[in-house]
Parts: structure tokens; sequence; C-alpha cells
């Protein structure tokens, strides 16, 4: 304990390492009486984001249980320092209604009937399930679905010792929109900006909190605005970022790529750009525009050319088309140009995830960085490849030699991830069935577009043959599984995290701190489950267990890849897995655990995280080492060959990596586009989105429609759809709220708990004299919701707001999804596929074994709008458009608060007009070899030729 001092000397931001083990606080529920709590501090890493922030956990030596959470300012990422949602992880852990025990389902599914069974039993059934579909030749009917990975690496292997195709992620209603825009220039999908060292800052996600890295990019930011750097937020919302901005740009959704683009053309108008990066390191050599290029074609004519094409692209067109003053784009794009090298950009879900060809925000935005030279530089935009840092463990079994259609279908051969929002849709088709489906924190039925078709997916037991859900709190989409097991929190399990949060490299180490703690004290484990609350596990033990439960003698070849590297044909122990790690693939780890007579296992127990020195800009610039340039030749174009690929590239007559991208440079223009029958999005393009103003009705007024593509889907209305037609952006977030998971942190439900319209005051009028709180009915393609209006001048007339991540329900009365956090609801299909839902009752005091259950004082749970929405398959990038185009009228008398109606036929037709816009691979090769994959099988696979699909 710290002596109290008047003048606040003895303040300090955290407690010094060397008193971690005994740490002692006055205990502030005994005030006014001095108490003092003696607590053992362990570092782990938060589960709430991806941004994965190091925590401290205060575990109370007199209770045993952790008291509370704090920074780690250990953590070279986020400094000690948390958004709401790290602290909150206390009330996860401490939640009375969370899942504790391996649960099975009895009666139908979805029925909700459950009894509690062993791991054991788990194990067997489960391990001999895919067993047989393995040794059967079904193995891509194992499907694993994450939602929240929180790990790097260690599903991959799993997979892979496995030998199968069954890798779905939650990435294409998420980020992959941008990232083929990313992959596009430089093969790596994320961007990695250096804000603290930028003098000019653009961010065009939905909000810095809703886009990633919340925490770390937020402290960087202000670093870089305290030493000097302007901001400009190009977002249609006045959001929390926006108002901390120089500039707020409000662009028309799906209008950004024409200002980017505006700006791109007066930087190369008013020769403002890098005339030697763009040289050195454009592939300026292949352009061809409109199928013209000259014989020897000179760089001054690649740049006239490029002039020529962007001149359309008039800051009055841009204003014209966006809504943002011509004069601020002037502005923004001079204060671009002046920052040059260091000026940063982010760009994750927002324009990028809501709009029809959303991808080509993240080109147009890339050609500013490609003008500038502001890749791979000091406050710049870096690599993600170039600041994450992935170790490999002790053997990595071979690629996969299948390919799973159900997860890279032929129609979306650019799509950067599984197309997995399409899941129900295939099964629908008839393209295949799915014999063990593990959805791992991921719920579907209320994240997804078109939940109701979800339901109807998992209930069916022809379509989905066994569901275990993967998971730390009960969800709408646990409800339909067969095996609801419950997994940890971020104090409760093992993990390793790395993320391109700064400039820099670093591994963070999440760890299940009361068996650590009690391990320290002598204590020994067989399984995290035995020293966390009940029996919830950790997903690593249960994946070397399962699959010793497959292959229990070794006859498969799987059990070997879980066997001990220190202990010969044992069982792998988990703690040896992240041990042969941290001493043999973590650089200067094991030096610095010497230095202080720690092994580096128990150096990364002890601080939990680590940083990797060493330089991390412009790698495309490292030499091709001497024994990779054994036996290579230069072609004609430059490019260092090796065995029939390239492996760098010339440029100053030096052999250097270059970029992972065909032509090895950052590709200003793409030949796969063209190669893969997207001759139109050769270069970076501005195409109107599918909830452009031209697609509204006619009062909007004279909107030509040249920037029209010749495909734009038509919007169908259902009968019922009354009102006028308004653009919803349904993407952004509040800052506290986390995906499924903010149901069982009662702090952050305290904050936020309403997710009403905003409406703009002219729009206000125009529906008829709404108020805020008036109830309006919103109508998409396949149904509607009724909600709440937020009369604001915040965002621009003709578009509407509803944040997601509120609106949580349940069927059942006392049990399921968190009822400080959720509506019960009645749920009915009053005729096949057409579902309505209606509240009951919102959230309300009850009694609990926490006694601020009794406390409750909001009753609003929010409306679940996602599951009123039909997929929209981007035809590109394959990446889900969310924004809608709905009618919204004023509720009718017999509407109530919260009411949804959806009809799965219509969902089902949206789906089959979207999927028509697609343009399937013609030849064998199923994706260009060059475009990655999660977890990427062998070459072979990529043809259909080989025994895959
Ligand atoms: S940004 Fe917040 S939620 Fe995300 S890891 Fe950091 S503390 Fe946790």
């Amino acid at each position: 304990m710290t002596d109290f001092k008047r003048d606040g000397s003895h303040l300090s931001f955290c407690p010094p390492v060397e008193k971690w083990d005994d740490w002692v606080e006055l205990d502030p529920k005994a005030w006014p009486r001095r108490v003092a709590r003696h607590y053992a501090i362990v570092p782990t890493i938060c589960f709430n984001c991806e941004s994965a922030c190091g925590l401290l956990a205060y575990v109370d030596k007199d209770t045993g249980k952790v008291a509370k959470f704090e920074g780690n300012p250990k953590h070279p990422a986020s400094r000690g320092r948390l958004c709401a949602k790290g602290p909150a992880t206390i009330n996860q852990i401490h939640d009375p209604d969370r899942v504790l025990f391996p649960m099975k389902r009895n009666g139908p599914r979805g029925g909700g009937r459950w009894s509690r069974v062993s791991w054991d039993e788990v194990l067997q059934d489960i391990g001999s399930r895919i067993r047989n579909a393995i040794r059967q030749g079904r193995g891509e009917e194992v499907m694993y679905h994450v939602g929240r990975p929180g790990h790097d690496f260690i599903m991959d292997r799993t997979l892979q010792a496995w030998g199968i195709d069954g890798h779905n992620s939650h990435t294409n209603v998420c980020s992959s929109s941008a990232r083929l825009g990313y992959l596009l220039w430089h093969y790596a999908d994320r961007p990695s900006p250096d804000h603290a060292n930028a003098k000019f800052i653009l961010l065009l996600s939905a909000h810095l909190e809703s886009g990633h890295y919340f925490n770390p990019h937020a402290q960087r930011i202000i670093d870089g605005k305290m030493a000097g750097a302007k901001l400009a937020v190009m977002d249609p919302r006045l959001s929390n970022t926006a108002s901390m901005a120089d500039y707020w740009m409000p662009t028309y959704p799906g209008t950004e790529a024409a200002v980017l683009l505006a700006m791109a053309k007066l930087i190369l108008d008013e020769n403002r750009f890098d005339r030697k990066f763009m040289r050195t390191w454009t592939n300026w050599q292949e352009l061809e525009i409109e199928g013209r290029k000259s014989e020897a074609q000179s760089f001054e004519a690649a740049i006239d050319a490029l002039k020529h094409h962007y001149a359309r692209f008039t800051p009055e067109f841009a204003e014209k088309e966006s809504g943002v003053k011509a004069e601020v784009i002037v502005k923004v794009a001079r204060d671009i140009a002046d920052a040059g090298s260091r000026f940063a950009s982010h760009l994750w879900r927002g324009s990028a995830s809501g709009n029809l060809g959303g991808w080509q925000t993240a080109r147009a935005l890339m050609l500013l960085h490609a003008l500038t030279g502001s890749i791979g530089t000091a406050g710049g935009h870096n690599l993600n490849a170039w600041n994450k840092f992935v170790p490999k463990p002790f053997s990595v079994p071979p690629p996969q030699t299948r390919w799973n259609e159900l997860l890279y279908p032929p129609e979306w051969p650019l799509c950067t991830h599984e197309m997995s929002f399409l899941l129900p849709h295939f099964l629908q088709e008839g393209r295949g069935r799915v014999d063990t489906y593990f959805t791992r924190v991921f719920n579907p039925v209320w994240t997804y577009p078109d939940g109701f078709s979800w339901i109807e997916m998992l209930r069916d037991e022809e379509k989905v043959g066994l569901h275990a859900a993967l998971t730390p709190t009960w969800s709408e989409t646990a409800w339909f599984a067969d095996y609801v097991l419950p997994m940890g929190f971020s104090s409760e399990r093992h993990d390793l995290m790395s993320q391109e949060t700064h400039s820099g490299r670093w591994i963070g180490f999440r760890q299940p701190v009361l068996r650590v703690l009690r391990e320290r004290q002598g204590e020994k484990f067989d399984f995290t489950y035995q020293a966390n609350p009940g029996e919830v596990w950790e997903e690593d033990e249960f994946w070397i267990n399962l699959s010793w439960a497959i292959d229990p003698d070794g006859a498969m070849g799987i059990r070997k890849w879980f066997e001990s590297p220190y202990r010969p044909g044992e069982k792998l122990r988990v703690e040896e897995y992240y041990r042969w790690i941290f001493e043999n693939s973590v650089p200067g780890l094991p030096e610095a655990a010497a230095e202080e007579k720690l092994t580096p296992l128990e150096y990364m127990r002890k601080y939990g995280a680590f940083e990797i020195k060493g330089d991390v800009h412009q790698l495309n610039e490292q030499r091709v080492s001497e024994t990779e340039l054994a036996q290579s030749e230069i072609n004609a174009q430059g490019l260092v060959m090796k065995n029939g690929k390239a492996i760098g590239v010339m440029v100053d007559e030096k052999p250097v990596t270059g970029y992972n991208t065909p032509s090895r440079k950052l590709e200003l223009f793409s030949k796969t586009m063209a190669e893969w029958n997207w001759p139109e999005f050769v270069l970076p393009e501005y195409y109107r989105s599918h909830i452009h103003r031209s697609a509204q009705s006619a009062s909007v007024g004279e909107v030509s429609n040249d920037f029209n593509p010749q495909w734009m889907p038509k919007v169908e209305w259902p009968p019922h759809a009354k009102g006028g037609v308004y653009t919803l952006l349904p993407i952004f977030r509040l800052p506290n709220l986390i995906h499924t998971r903010s149901g069982n942190a009662k702090l952050l439900y305290e904050i936020s708990h309403k997710n009403p319209l905003w409406v703009n005051p002219v729009d206000a009028k125009k529906i008829g004299d709404v108020h805020t709180g008036d109830l309006l009915k919103v109508h998409t393609e396949i149904g509607f919701f009724v909600l709440h209006a937020w009369v604001t001048e915040g965002l621009a007339p003709g578009v509407v707001a509803c944040s997601h991540h509120l609106g949580r329900w349940r069927v059942n009365e006392e049990q399921e999804v968190e009822r400080m956090s959720s509506a019960w609801v009645d749920l009915k299909e009053v005729a096949k596929g057409q579902w309505m839902m209606r509240h009951i009752e919102g959230v309300h005091p009850y009694a609990s074994p926490d006694p601020d259950s009794k406390r409750v004082w909001w009753s609003d749970a929010g409306v679940h709008q996602d599951i009123t929405f039909p997929v929209h398959p981007d035809p590109v990038s394959g990446m889900h458009c969310w924004h809608q185009m709905v009618r919204v009228e004023r509720a009718a008398p017999q509407d109530r608060y919260g009411d949804i109606f959806v009809d799965t036929n219509l969902s089902h037709a949206v789906y089959l007009r979207w999927r028509a816009l697609a343009r399937p691979a013609t030849g064998t090769l199923r994706r260009p070899l060059w475009f990655p994959r999660v977890v990427r099988p062998a070459e072979s696979a990529y043809y259909r030729t080989s025994t895959g699909g």
C-alpha cells in the first residue's frame, strides 16, 4: 500500500512490476474504514475486439477471484491504456447468466431443453463423427466457422493436421471489401498506418471505434495531433471521431472513391506527386487504358494517360456526387500533397463494407498513397505483414489438397474470404451439406444479414448434421446448437496475439490467470477447465484433445501433430506449445528472458507481451539473399525468376524483394482484373453504389447515369413497403459495444442500450412531422422493423442511420441471452418462410446471484435490424454490401416497438438477383494463384482438375 500524500506524488499510472506478486490497495467498498487488500497481478490480453490490448488481472489473494482488470503498461501497443470494453471483462467473467458447463440439447433443435454433459462425452461423440467423415472422404462436411478469432495460426494448423478444407470466417460481412482493394495494390490485405508520425491523417472507417484497433490507433492519432498533424474524417455521419477532426467530409454514402479520385487528379495536375516513387515502385509500364498502350511506354506518357483518364474527376464533379464542398476537397488534397511521405490513412469497414464496389474506395485511397510516396514510410501507410509477427510452432502440417466450394464457390473467384454469409442459400440450392459444424465466438443468426435463413438452416438436421457452439456466452445462434461448449474470456484461456497496431512488431500472450497463479503456488492442472469457473475450457486444449479423439491410435496421421516436442509420443500440453514457440521462434525473446534469469515462457507469463526489434519500413527494398539468388534469372520485365516464380525485382540494378504481386511492384494497373473478366476495373475507379441517389426515387433530382454500372441490381419492394426511399447506414456502432459479447457486460449496457433511427430534420418533416421518440417503420426488400426516431443534423437529408450491436433477443423468459441486454420475444413462423417477432417484455430488474441485476434501471434492449436485411454479395469482392435502400414511414397503430417481419422466400430471390451479377471463373483455375486464402491449400487444389471440390 502506498502512503497517501496530499500533493498526489504517491499516485502512479500502474503498480511497478516488482510489486505485481503482492500489490496492496485500500478496499473502496470498505470506505471510510482503511482496509488493505492484497492482490496478485497477472497479465493477459483483452478479447473484446481485435486490438489485443494488454490487460492486468488483479486477483484478490483472500478470495482467489479476479477483482478487476486494468491496462498493462508493458504492452507495446496499448501502453497501459484501455477502452471501456477492456475493464468490462470483469462483468463477463462474473456474469451469473453465462454458460459454465458443456450442455447437450434434448428434444428438437431450438427447443431450448438442455442437459449437462462431461467434456469426455463431448470429445468422444464429436471425435468419432469427424473420424467417420474423414475416413469416408467427407472431410469437407466438417466446418469451423469463426467470429472473433483471438488467436494466430493454431486453428489453421489444426485444420491442416486433419487434412480438410474447412475454415470459414465472418470476414465477408466485415472487411473483405477493403481487403480486396489493398490486396490488388500490394498483396498485403490490411493497412498499417503510422499515425503517430504522420503530418496528415485521413480516416474513412465508419468511425475509429468501429474500424479496427480502436485504442492503439486512437492514442497514436492523438500523439500525431499533438505533434501537429491534421485529421480529416470522411463519414456520412457526424461520428465521435469526426467531431474531433479538423475536416469532417460528410460524403453521400458510396461516393467516397469519387472524392479520393478528385484529390488524386488535383495532385497529378499540379505535379505535386512523388515522381521518383511512382516511377520506381508502381507498375506504370503495364498501364493500358481503354485498350491503348504505346509500344515503348515512357513514364511521362503513362502519367499523361492517367491525367487524361481521371480528367472527369473535377472537384466540382466530386462535390455534386458526394455533397462535400469542392473547396474542402481541394484544401484536403493540398494538405495531403504537403504531407508527402507522412500521409497516413485508415479504411476498414465504413465505405468499403457498405457499398457495391466499395473495394474501389481502398484502391482509390492507395492511389493517393502511391502519388505521395507514403507507402512503407515513417508517418505513412505500411503493410500489415511488416508489423504483425506470427511465429511458427514446432511443426507445421502440409497444406490440404482439397478445395471446398461451399467456402470458395466458382462464382466469386476474386473474393478475398469465404462466402460465409451465403451458406444457407448454398445449402438450399443443394450444393452440399455440413456434417459437423463448429461455430466459434460467432452468432450469425444475430450479426449476419438474413438471420432467419440461418435459423431455417440450423434447425434442419438434413442440412447440418451436428452443430457445436464454442462460445463464452449464450447467443441467438447457440440456441440452435446440439452442444453449447463454454469457452473462456480473456483471463481464462491461452492465445498468442499480434496485430499491426503501429510502426513496430510485438506478440501478446493471453493466459488463464487463475491457472497460472495457482500453478505458481505449486498446484498442477491437466486442463484449464479445472482452474476456470465451472468447467469453462479453452479452445487450444479442446482442439488438442479432440484431435486425439479423432485419431486415438495415430493411424490416420493426425495425432502426431498434437504430440509433445519435449516428450515424444505423448500428448501435447498447452504450455509446451507456447514454450517451444517462445524458445525458438521469437527473435530476441530468449536473450531478454535470460537477462532476467527467466525462461522465455516465464518471461511471457510475467510480462504478457514482448516487442520484437527491427526495421519495419520499406521492407520491399530488402535485397534478395545470395542463397535465394542461386539458380535464379532475370527476365525481360526485370523480375528475378526462380523455378518459374518471381522472387524479386531489379530496382536500380539491385535485386530486391519488392511486393508479393505478379509485377513485384505496387499494382496501379491490375492485369489480374482484366484476366478475370473485369476489364472495366483495371484501374482504381469510381462506380456508383447500389444505394446511390440515382437508384432512389426521381424526387431527388437529376443524376447522370454515366457512373452507374450496367449491371446495377434492382430493388424490388414487397407489396407492404410504403413511405419515402432512403439510404440506411447500418454499420456504425456505439464505441463501447462488442458485437455479441456486450450482452454480458452490464457496465457497457448501462451506458448504451438504445439504437434509434437517425433522421435529418428535413426528412423528419417529409415523413410526417416526426419528433425524437416517435415510432417509425423501416421497410427493407424482405421485411420491416419498427423503432424510435432520433431527429438530428448529424447526417445529410436522404440518409438514415441505425447502430448495430443492439437489439438482442431471447425466446425464453429466463434462459438464453443475458437478461440485462435482451428483450423476451414472441417468435413465430406465421407461414412458410414468414417470420414475425414481437417484444413480450423489455429489460427489467430481476433477482440473481448478482445484486446489480435488481438495480437495472433501463428497459430498452434496442431493435434487431440486421435480421431484416437480404444478402448483397458484391460481384467482385464477394463482400456483403451492408447499406440498404429502405422505405421509411410512420408506424401504424397496430405496430409496436421492436416488431420485426421477414419473408425468407424474398431473401432467396434477392440472393439470386445479386448472384447473377457475378462473373464466374471460366478456365480450370479457380482463382488467381497469387491470391491468398485464409488457410491456403496446396497449389494443385487451385485447379479444377485436382482431386478437390
Ligand atoms: S480497444 Fe478496447 S476492446 Fe479492443 S482490445 Fe483494446 S481494450 Fe479491448
